[in-house]
């Protein structure tokens, strides 16, 4: 799969460069790979070129796909991003090592019940919906405070921050007002005294404008795995 490796350097490129810009580490961003509706093979390439990092969106999608890469689970982390029903939560909280869409505290709750003892504790990430989000879903920002206060104090979860999906923008000024919204949010919690170190933003299209206002986890799917195909 030439093409994929190809599209995960010019990724790590992209990176590399906009940490160069705002003066930062390249090394504190985490490239989380996309690959829902891609298939294992898929993410074994991205896997074999050096990839770690997965997100995917789907309950039931995920679980057969982690099934079937089961031998490398070992030294591979699986992040769900998707939208989480409270029905839903298990099947999450036994396979994942991450979840960045937590909206809301029952959803934090649940997790943190059905986390399995012999796994360490899941981090995850309370997803706030900054102005305009796209999917509108997410903790509002006067509620976010409270909310992560009580996730935080769940025992078998590990708050480590904050995630969103602001609405596509046209000029990098533009896509750096929603970031910079979530980084100022994430400084208040921080200063209240929760110790977060994860800020979940940037997707393909507006990575740079994450990286340059703080991202610590930029989540590429289409630059890397190319667009996706929802009709089967
Ligand atoms: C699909 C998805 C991404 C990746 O989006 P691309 O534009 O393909 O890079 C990132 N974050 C979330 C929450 C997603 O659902």
């Amino acid at each position: 799969m030439p093409d994929l490796i190809h599209n995960l350097e010019a990724v790590q490129q992209r990176i590399a460069l906009a940490a160069q810009v705002a003066g930062r580490d390249p090394r504190s961003i985490t490239l989380l790979a996309v690959s829902k509706t891609f298939p294992a093979e898929d993410v074994r390439a991205a896997y074999t070129a050096g990839q770690r990092a997965f997100g995917e969106n789907y309950v039931q999608e995920s679980i057969t796909k982690i099934e079937a890469l089961a031998d490398l689970r070992a030294t591979l982390e699986w992040h769900f991003i998707g939208p989480l029903q409270s029905n839903k939560t298990r099947p999450v909280a036994e396979n994942f090592d991450w979840v960045h869409s937590v909206d809301r505290l029952k959803i934090a709750q649940r997790l943190s019940e059905q986390r399995p003892d012999n796994l360490p504790p899941l981090n995850v990430c309370l997803q706030v919906n900054i102005s305009g989000e796209a999917s509108k879903s997410g903790a509002s920002i006067p509620e976010a405070v409270e909310v992560a206060q009580a996730i935080a104090a769940l025992p078998k979860l590990n708050l480590r921050g904050l995630m969103a999906i602001p609405e596509p923008a046209g000029s990098i000024e533009e896509q750096r007002a929603p970031h910079r919204q979530l980084r100022e949010l994430f400084e208040r919690l921080r200063n209240d005294g929760l110790e977060l170190d994860t800020l979940s933003m940037g997707m393909s299209s507006d990575l740079e404008a994450a990286v340059l206002e703080g991202a610590t986890i930029v989540r590429v799917g289409t630059a890397i795995f190319g667009t996706r195909d929802y009709s089967h």
